[in-house]
C-alpha cells in the first residue's frame, strides 16, 4: 500500500489516519511484556494474572446450611404442616453436629454450619416454632431447600481464573478462599514520560511572560499509576533538538514506552516526530482524532512510543483513547470491552465531518429514569475544565455534521477509563 508522509493510505480523509486503523496498528506494533514475578495476595491487587488458576479444593468444601434454622430429613416435611421433630442437637459454623439424624429428628443449625449426616433439607427459623424439645415446622417444604452443595461455587480441578485477568478485590477474595498464598503475575512495564515545551515551568515555581506550568506531567501521573505501570518522570525537556534527542535515548534506554507531550506538530520548535525518524521508526503521527491531531507512534530501539500532542485536554483524550489500551496489552491483560451507552444529548452539539471526536459531558439520569448528557461547556483543547468536570466523553463519529438537542449519542462514561 503506498503511504504518505503521515503514514496514512492514500485513501484517508485528509491525509489523516482513521481512528479504527490507528488502534489496529497500535495493537499489531505492541508486544506483552514476558517475564513474570511471584507476588502474594495483596501485592496482586491490580496486578494482571500470568497464569492459569485451578481450584484444589471443592467451594463450599462441605455441604452447609444457607440459613440459620433446623437440618430435618427432606420427606419428613414435604407434606403439608405442621410437622413435629425431635431436636437432638446442633450444627453452627466451626463446631459441626457429629452423629447422624435419625426418622422423626432435627438439629438447630446456623447459616454456614455443616448440614449433619442423615439431613439433607433445612427449614429458616421463620417457619419454625421450638416447644422445649421438639421443634414445630410450619407447612410443607422442597426437599434439599437452603443447602448449599459442595463444589456449587468453583469445583476441585476447575480453572477459576485465566490468564490476563486483572486482579481485582473479588479475585482477591477467591484466591483466598481456595487457599493460594501467590501467584504468577505479568512484570509491570516500565513507562519514561516527559513534558517538552520552553514555556513549562514546575508547579512551585513563579511565571514569567508567556510561560504556564507544566500540567500534563500530572495528567499522565495520574493516569499511569491508575493503569499500575511503573514510572519513571524525566520532567522538562526544552525545546532543543539536541536536548529532546538526548532525552529520547535516556528514556528508550531504561524503559518499555516513552510517553511526551508536545513538539509533536509541525512548529519550527517542534523536534519530537523529527527526533523519532531519526533515532527510531515512525508508525505513524497523524491520526483523524479530535483532540488529538498530531500523535506520533512508532518505535525507539525496543523501547514503543506515543507522542502526545502538548494541549492538556489532546494528552488526556489521545492517552485513553491509544496509549492506555496499548500499555494494557503490554501488561498481558485480556482486551477490556469498550463501554459505550446511548445517552440524549441535552445541548446541541457543534461538529464538522472529518475527524472522530472526543467531546467531554456530564452523564446522569433524568426524572424519567432516562440517560442524558450535558457538554462540559468550552470544548477547545487547552480548557483542561472540560475534562475535570465530565464524567464521560460524547464520541461524535468522523462523518457527523452535529447533533442537535434532544437527539441520541453515543457517550464512553469514564468509569472504567480511570
Ligand atoms: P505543542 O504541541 O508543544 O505545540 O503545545 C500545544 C499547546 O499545549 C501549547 O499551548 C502549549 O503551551 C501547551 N502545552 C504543551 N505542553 C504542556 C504541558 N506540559 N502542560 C500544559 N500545557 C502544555
Ligand atoms: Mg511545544
Amino acid at each position: 500500500m503506498t503511504r504518505d508522509a503521515c503514514g496514512c493510505d492514500s485513501h484517508a480523509p485528509k491525509g489523516l489516519l482513521p481512528v479504527d486503523e490507528a488502534r489496529r496498528r497500535i495493537v499489531d506494533l505492541v508486544t506483552p511484556v514476558t517475564t513474570r514475578e511471584r507476588v502474594s495476595i495483596h501485592e496482586a491487587l491490580g496486578r494482571i494474572l500470568a497464569e492459569e488458576v485451578v481450584s484444589t479444593i471443592d467451594v463450599p468444601p462441605f455441604p452447609n446450611s444457607a440459613m440459620d434454622g433446623y437440618a430435618v430429613r427432606g420427606e419428613e416435611v414435604s407434606g403439608a404442616g405442621p410437622h413435629t421433630l425431635r431436636v437432638v442437637g446442633r450444627s453452627f459454623a466451626g463446631a459441626p453436629f457429629d452423629g447422624e439424624l435419625g426418622p422423626g429428628e432435627a438439629v438447630r443449625i446456623m447459616t454456614g454450619a455443616p448440614v449433619p449426616a442423615g439431613s439433607d433439607t433445612v427449614v429458616m427459623q421463620e417457619r419454625t416454632r421450638r416447644e422445649g424439645e421438639t421443634v414445630v415446622i410450619e407447612g410443607s417444604h422442597a426437599s434439599g431447600e437452603n443447602v448449599r452443595h459442595p463444589g456449587e461455587d468453583m469445583s476441585r480441578g476447575e480453572t477459576v481464573l485465566e490468564p490476563g485477568c486483572e486482579l481485582l478485590p473479588a479475585h482477591l477474595g477467591l484466591l483466598a478462599t481456595i487457599g493460594l498464598p501467590e501467584v504468577w503475575v505479568w512484570r509491570r512495564p516500565r513507562v519514561a514520560f516527559f513534558s517538552t515545551g520552553d514555556e513549562l515551568k514546575g508547579v512551585g515555581e513563579p511565571l514569567g511572560p508567556g510561560e504556564i506550568h507544566d500540567s500534563n506531567r500530572y495528567t499522565l501521573f495520574g493516569m499511569l499509576r491508575r493503569l499500575g505501570v511503573e514510572l519513571v518522570d524525566m520532567g522538562v525537556i526544552p525545546d532543543e533538538r539536541d536536548a529532546v534527542r538526548r532525552a529520547f535515548a535516556e528514556a528508550a534506554a531504561c524503559a518499555d514506552v516513552v510517553i511526551t507531550s508536545g513538539g509533536v506538530s509541525v512548529g519550527e520548535a517542534d523536534f519530537v516526530k523529527e527526533t523519532l525518524d531519526e533515532l527510531g521508526e515512525v508508525e505513524f503521527w497523524k491520526v483523524a482524532v479530535k483532540p488529538g491531531k498530531p500523535l506520533a507512534v512508532g518505535r525507539i530501539g525496543d523501547a514503543f512510543f506515543f507522542g502526545l500532542p502538548g494541549n492538556p485536554v489532546s494528552v488526556m483524550a489521545t492517552f485513553y483513547q491509544f496509549t492506555r489500551p496499548a500499555l494494557r496489552q503490554m501488561m498481558g491483560a485480556a482486551p477490556e470491552p469498550e463501554i459505550l451507552l446511548q445517552a440524549r444529548s441535552l445541548d446541541p452539539i457543534r461538529h464538522h465531518p472529518g475527524r472522530l471526536e472526543f467531546q467531554r459531558g456530564v452523564l446522569s439520569r433524568n426524572e424519567g429514569g432516562e440517560l442524558v448528557v450535558r457538554s462540559t461547556g468550552l470544548q477547545g483543547s487547552h480548557v483542561l475544565t472540560s475534562m475535570a468536570r465530565a464524567n464521560c466523553f460524547i464520541v461524535i463519529p468522523a462523518e457527523s455534521g452535529g447533533i442537535a438537542a434532544g437527539e441520541k449519542v453515543q457517550v464512553q462514561p469514564f468509569a472504567g477509563l480511570v
